[in-house]
């Protein structure tokens, strides 16, 4: 160890009254009056949030071009910007972490994983490569292992964590890309159902592949990928003079939940020897519980899987993870040497996170997964997934029992889509069915106590209940078929009941 110089005063931070030497070097009384003054605030929001409406963003737009504004050369009183913030620009938008929220895919918001966010920050340590801090690295590869254990993958496993799935569709398509085709790779081609996430498309696009090798292909009545539709396109393809190198499956589209029959998708794959990779962005996390395993059964089959701790395991938005069955595969894809890098480990056993991953300097992200799980357990999330699980099934069966209410798709795991089709209804065009549904959706959020979201399933425009966040339960559930239940009487009074 060097030993610290002996500092003269005068390069000492100083907290005089005439005031501060250093203002980006806050006093211990000046960080805990930050922080205090912050968490005062955020508790009291955090503690509002079933209360607060499920969107709110009348005038925000206005808002938000009221707040451009050039570079401040001197500083605001922090009170000031927490008024901002908290009174004004937080409000003004979809509540996405309170208990109403159950469109797209809710996210999470952990308060613990805030918690984990500020000592990350506040530390600072660099986990980039192994070295610099080996005890933060383990923890954080800690956290990959327990997300490979969750999948089912071998000790071989590698990964690391991501801004998102987004993020982590693309890297893994890029390591397939490296792993099956050859350096002028333009004659590859990868399969995926209609339904699947449009990150997918884009990572072919980022990867460098022109839109027309991207294969979408038919799904069955429950929104699952047809496999003998995809063996004929690779053999079609092949025959072609094309390469088809990797098959995308789904645990948990977007749309509606669907799960693609995975161990077949996985046999397909082996058989024309083509890297098989899961987008279990949204479903993965449900693997903690008996129907999730049941569900996705062959998912570890994949090559390469997908998750979004922000989703599935509550985490606050930016944390995604790719996980890769052979670690190998990950390192052959990213590494690259330099000769100002500090040493690289030998030791298979101890992971140099920028060797397996497209970033240097990073978050120290591991922490935010790392703290709430090692405090909590598992055993809660186990159990919240079940709850949305449950929360899912009963809400169906509500729907089902609201006359004109159609299911379009039962839950597979947490998403149910339905829409209103009353027998009066039938012969109108289905512009004018859309239309009415929109509507629909539009006076159930109008109440604000929950925010559902649509879609469109072939030409058919549909509403979706989807259940993700650990603030949801069954009260909120309750509130939600409530206010579908009204909707629906003001849409059917307002048309009549012959349409
Ligand atoms: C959310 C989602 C993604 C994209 O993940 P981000 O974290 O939003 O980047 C990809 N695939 C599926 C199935 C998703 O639900």
């Amino acid at each position: 160890m060097t030993p610290i110089p002996n500092l003269a005063p005068s390069a000492l931070p100083v907290d005089a009254a005439e005031g501060v030497q250093h203002p980006l070097e806050p006093s211990g009384a000046e960080m805990r009056r930050l922080v205090e003054a912050a968490l005062a605030r955020i508790v009291s929001h955090v503690e509002s949030l079933p209360s607060q409406p499920s969107l709110a963003v009348e005038g925000a737009v206005e808002l938000a071009r009221s707040l451009a504004e050039p570079l401040p050369e001197v500083g605001t009183p922090l009170p000031a910007l927490l008024d901002l913030l908290f009174d004004r620009a937080i409000p003004a938008s979809f509540n996405a972490a309170g208990p109403g929220y159950l469109a797209y895919i809710p996210g999470g918001g952990l308060f613990h994983a805030a918690v984990a966010d500020l000592i990350a920050d506040a530390v600072n340590r660099y986990t980039g490569v192994f070295a610099a801090a080996p005890a933060l690295s383990q923890l954080e590869a800690n956290v990959v292992a327990w997300l490979a254990e969750i999948v089912g993958y071998p000790r071989e496993a590698r990964g690391f964590l991501t801004s998102g799935g987004s993020l982590a569709n693309w890297t893994a398509l890029v390591t397939a890309r490296r792993e099956r085709l050859p350096e002028n790779f333009l004659s590859g081609v990868l399969y995926a159902s209609g339904e699947t996430h449009h990150s997918v498309q884009k990572a072919a696009l980022l990867a460098g592949f022109p839109p027309g090798n991207v294969r979408r292909l038919p799904t069955d009545e429950r929104f699952r990928i047809l496999p003998p539709a995809l063996e004929e396109a690779i053999v079609a393809d092949r025959r072609q003079g094309l390469t088809p190198f990797l098959v995308v499956g789904n645990a948990g589209t977007t749309n509606t939940g669907a799960v693609d029959p995975l161990a077949e998708l996985a046999a397909i794959a082996r058989r024309h020897g083509l890297w098989f990779h899961v987008d279990a962005a949204y479903g993965g996390f449900f693997l903690l519980t008996e129907e999730g395993r049941r569900v996705m059964r062959g998912i570890e089959q994949a090559d390469s899987i997908v998750l979004d701790p922000h989703k599935g395991l509550f985490l606050p938005y930016g944390t995604g993870a790719l996980l890769v069955q052979d670690g190998a595969a990950l390192k052959r894809a990213h590494t690259v040497p330099a000769d100002y890098m500090p040493p690289i480990q030998e030791d298979p056993d101890l992971v140099d996170f920028c060797e397996i991953s497209p970033e240097l300097s990073k978050p120290f992200r591991g922490l935010r997964v790392w703290l709430p799980v090692k405090l909590l357990g598992i055993a809660p999330f186990r159990a919240a997934l079940e709850e949305k699980l449950a929360l899912t099934r009963w809400a169906t069966e509500a729907l089902r029992a609201i006359p004109g209410i159609e299911i379009l798709a039962e839950p597979q795991l947490s998403i149910v889509a339905f829409r209103l089709h009353p027998p009066a209804w039938k012969d109108l065009p289905a512009a004018e069915r859309n239309r009415r549904n929109r509507e629909l959706l539009d006076r159930i959020n109008a109440r604000k106590r929950v925010m559902l979201t649509g879609t469109l399933l072939g030409d058919c425009f549909a509403l979706r209940i989807c259940v993700v966040s650990f603030r949801t339960h069954q009260d909120r559930m309750e509130a939600c078929l409530a206010d579908i239940r009204a909707a629906v009487l003001e849409m059917t009074e307002m048309t009549g009941i012959d349409g």
